[in-house]
């Protein structure tokens, strides 16, 4: 039996080792300080602990699911013999048949692993006998042809039963939904080789996994490397020879065959040990992954906590039950777990931690300050609110969530995003899921970020409440046919920061309504920032009806307008 150390490096290695500890589990492995230690019999068979984490992780994801769970339904329907079958029922049916069955079986991926599951079988003709049933004819209704419907049902239920069996045996959950994390899962992080090499020549992923990664690992545990002349690039341990690199990283590493231009004198010294590279191949597990854009927290004081912290924002993302997927999850599940106050509440004060987030296939850094949690903690409320909140432009959907979470991470003030919001809104442009409501939650958060980095003091929550409120019985008493005009003159001079023009405007208008102008406006001249947020705050008020409990109330419908 032989131990092997691995000590926390960079953060695409530290994703690796988290991956690592998540397939095997982490009470197979020792964590101490910034190593982990691991027995060398833990590489027997890994490789099929590798792509059982990753199916057992996005199961719900898989294609593989769609096919075998509609298994349930059949059975539901045969329990009661067909009695509540209707016609939303055989949509349903005749929807799976067409854009699952037939679809998923005559795919190249799956065909090219039929063999291995049984040699015999023939899922492509299978695919090609199936066809949707119970067609009407004109005039015919459902209730009149039922019984000859249920008779195709049953009919074809006995072809699905064969094709589902098919996937859900042992070995065809083993091959089928293993080729579906490779393209959903683990290319995310890398490509190029093993069973991702278009080339290759082994049809079995497990075993093209292994010899890629898992033999060369107890190759050198088994090499003397007393005269070795290299040193692995990420451990430093001796190395024979530079066969070993990190072109198969996505984004990070590069081919040194073809280019060594990034390297001293042309000369690729940039090697890795079989230990590293091994590694390396577990950073799909250390991320998680929604729709292809991942997240990584490289909070690495130790490796205790490097797990613990991705831990939480996998369970918050991938397992729970009460949320669907959607583009906003990461960056929810982020400030979820790194503002939850109860626990680790110390541990988040003692340092910044770097974030990586993988994006439209880059991968982003992001520091996370102090300052941010602490604008996500003071600004929670808000935050949830604008969960659904969004607008489409052009093919781009921009969530407020998203948005809001990105911009602060950047440490950039949302004026110009809230600008945006607006006038997409009192021009009513179509497309838009937000009310007035959310906006004020927006100038909340705001507020809260020009507090953190110290540009405004004096403008209190309760303060903008009540510019708020002035800004809506202005809307009251103003004729609604000026509205758009004044809508235009007064965003046009927030956005360009001219204040005269601003107040020219509002002096204008209460005047016309011969009433006093409030005392708030004065205080736009302190600082740009009371300026805009003074402005917003104020038109939000003249552009919605911002009732307490509407502040309070969680996300907009998805439809609203
Ligand atoms: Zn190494």
């Amino acid at each position: 039996m032989r131990e092997i150390e691995c000590r926390a490096s960079d953060w695409l290695f530290n994703a690796g080792l988290v991956g690592f500890i998540n397939i095997v589990g982490k009470e197979n492995v020792r964590m101490e300080g910034q190593s982990v230690f691991f027995d060398a019999d833990l590489l027997d068979s890994f490789e099929d602990k590798y792509f059982a984490y990753f199916i057992e992780e996005y199961e719900k994801t898989l294609s593989w699911y769609k096919i075998v769970s509609f298994k349930k339904e059949m059975d539901r329907y045969r329990k009661d013999d067909f009695a509540s079958f209707d016609e939303k029922a055989l949509e349903e049916l005749n929807n799976y048949i067409a854009n699952v069955a037939k679809y998923y079986l005559k795919s190249a991926s799956y065909v090219s692993v039929y063999p291995l599951i049984d040699a015999t079988a023939d899922p492509v003709e299978w695919g090609k006998n199936l066809a949707k049933v119970g067609a009407l004819k004109k005039k015919e209704t459902f209730d009149e042809k039922r019984a000859d419907i249920i008779q195709e049902v049953k009919q074809v239920y006995l072809k699905l039963d064969q094709i589902i069996a098919f996937c859900n045996s042992e070995k065809g959950e083993r091959y089928l939904a293993a080729k579906n994390v490779i393209y959903t899962v683990i290319k995310n992080a890398w490509n190029g080789v093993s069973f991702l090499n278009p080339q290759t020549k082994e049809k079995d992923t497990y075993v093209d996994y292994r010899t890629n990664f898992i033999d060369p690992v107890k190759e050198h545990l088994e090499t003397n490397l007393e005269k070795a002349k290299f040193t692995c690039f990420t451990c430093n341990q001796p190395i024979k020879n530079l066969k070993l690199d990190l072109s198969f990283m996505n984004e990070t590493g590069f081919d040194t065959a073809r280019k060594t231009s990034h390297v001293w004198d042309f000369n690729n010294d940039i090697a890795v040990c079989a230990v590293c590279k091994f590694i390396y191949s577990c950073v799909p597990a250390g991320f998680t992954y929604v729709h292809n854009n991942g997240i990584f927290i490289n909070d690495s004081v130790s490796i205790d906590t490097l797990h613990a912290v991705n831990e939480k924002i996998r369970s918050a993302i991938l397992h729970d039950p009460a949320q669907t997927l959607t583009h906003t999850s990461p960056y929810r599940a982020l400030v979820e777990a790194i503002t939850n106050q109860v626990e680790d509440k110390r541990h988040y004060e003692l340092a910044d931690i770097q974030v990586v987030r993988y994006e439209n296939e880059t991968y982003r850094f992001n520091i996370l300050s102090k300052r941010a949690l602490n604008i996500f903690r003071e600004s929670k409320n808000a935050l949830t609110a604008l969960q659904r909140c969004g607008f489409k432009e052009g093919n781009v959907n921009v969530n407020f969530y998203q948005e809001t979470v990105r911009r602060l991470m950047n440490n950039e003030n949302l004026f110009t995003f809230i600008h945006k919001a607006m006038y997409l809104k009192v021009t009513n442009a179509s497309n838009t899921y937000y009310h007035m409501g959310h906006i004020g939650s927006l100038l909340e958060i705001n507020t809260n970020f020009l507090k953190e980095i110290e540009a405004m003091t004096e403008i209190s929550k309760g303060r903008i409440w009540h510019i708020n409120k002035c800004g809506n019985e202005f809307k009251k008493a103003y004729p609604d046919h000026k509205r758009s005009g004044f809508n235009y003159k007064v965003l046009n001079a927030l956005k360009t920061n001219n204040r005269d023009a601003f107040m020219d405007i509002i002096l204008n208008s209460y005047s016309y309504l011969g009433k006093t102008v409030p005392d708030f406006f004065l205080e736009s001249f302190t600082s740009d920032e009371t300026f805009k947020t003074v402005g917003y705050a104020f038109m939000v008020g003249v552009n919605g009806a911002i009732e307490q409990e509407d502040k309070d109330k969680d996300g907009g419908n998805d439809n609203e307008k």
